[in-house]
């Protein structure tokens, strides 16, 4: 019987496979049959992932995607193997909260190569007939994009970028069979969002607090959101194209 969320067959590329949210979609779609192209920087946080998985057909590249770096030779990589992509996930990214007398050039090329430029390249290669034959392209963009908080100048706009993009981007790869959407999560229990607020989880940071109090069903887990990209992967969604999905647990909302 046909299955639309059936992974079998399907060989998926995902950036930020080492860590939150790319780290849970690599070992959920493992889970499901597919085989996983992992994109990181970092060769011992990959193994980290690759340990977690089921299936022994994974691919794992180290590369840093902050140098504006032409990705020719990675996907060559990829497909070395006889089989082409019928997804892309980019989930690497990086944020930062700092005000605009902090902002220097260098910080912001950093933010830009890494959330939204390397995001070009990967599409720019995917849509090619030698690496992929159509298929689902997922942004992982951010609530950010359209509601963003103070101090997230720059990194917002790497998001919106990201969803401003993808509207143009869809009517052209529409006649190569290929989908492209964003998800915008809200706050999601990562290492980045840690990281970003230096918060624990005991409730005792204000800015959690404050963060959290504008999002309806709580904290989103990286589960949650890797459940959102793969339905976005996945035939069931073969109707949606050119969109931003909100997955931020009621963001901004009552
Ligand atoms: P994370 O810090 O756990 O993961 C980020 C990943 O990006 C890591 O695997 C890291 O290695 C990779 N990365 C960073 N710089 C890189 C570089 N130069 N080259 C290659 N890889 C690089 O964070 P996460 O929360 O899992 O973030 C995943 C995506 O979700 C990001 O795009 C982020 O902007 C977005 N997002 C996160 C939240 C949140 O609250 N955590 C909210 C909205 C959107």
């Amino acid at each position: 019987m046909y299955n639309p969320f059936d992974f079998t067959e399907k060989k998926i590329l995902v950036t930020g496979a080492s860590s939150g949210i790319g780290q849970t979609l690599s070992i959920a779609l493992s889970k499901q049959g597919a085989t996983v192209a992992m994109i990181a920087r970092n060769e011992d946080k990959i193994n980290d992932t690759l340990s977690q998985m089921q299936g022994n057909n994974h691919i794992k590249i180290c590369v840093d995607l902050s140098q504006n770096k032409d990705l020719t030779e990675e996907f060559k990589t990829i497909v070395s193997d006889g089989k082409k992509l019928d997804g892309l996930v980019h989930c690497a990214g990086i944020s930062s909260v700092e005000s605009i007398q902090m902002l220097s050039s260098k910080r912001i090329d950093a933010q830009m190569h890494v959330n939204y430029y390397a995001f070009l390249e990967l599409v720019r290669l995917f849509s090619k007939k030698k690496y992929s034959n159509g298929g689902s392209i997922v942004g992982i963009s951010s609530i950010a994009a359209v509601s963003p908080g103070k101090c997230q100048t720059i990194y917002s706009a790497t998001k919106a970028a990201m969803n401003a993009s993808i509207e143009s981007l869809a009517p052209e790869l529409a006649p190569k069979n290929i989908r492209i959407n964003t998800i915008m999560p809200g706050f999601v229990k990562t290492p980045m969002f840690d990281s970003a607020f230096n918060i624990d989880y005991t409730g005792s940071n204000d800015i959690v607090n404050e963060t959290l109090e504008h999002q309806l069903l709580g904290a989103s887990s990286p589960y949650e959101i890797a459940n959102a990209c793969m339905f976005l992967l996945s035939d069931a969604s073969s109707c949606i194209t050119g969109r931003a999905l909100h997955a931020d647990g009621g963001s901004g909302l009552g």
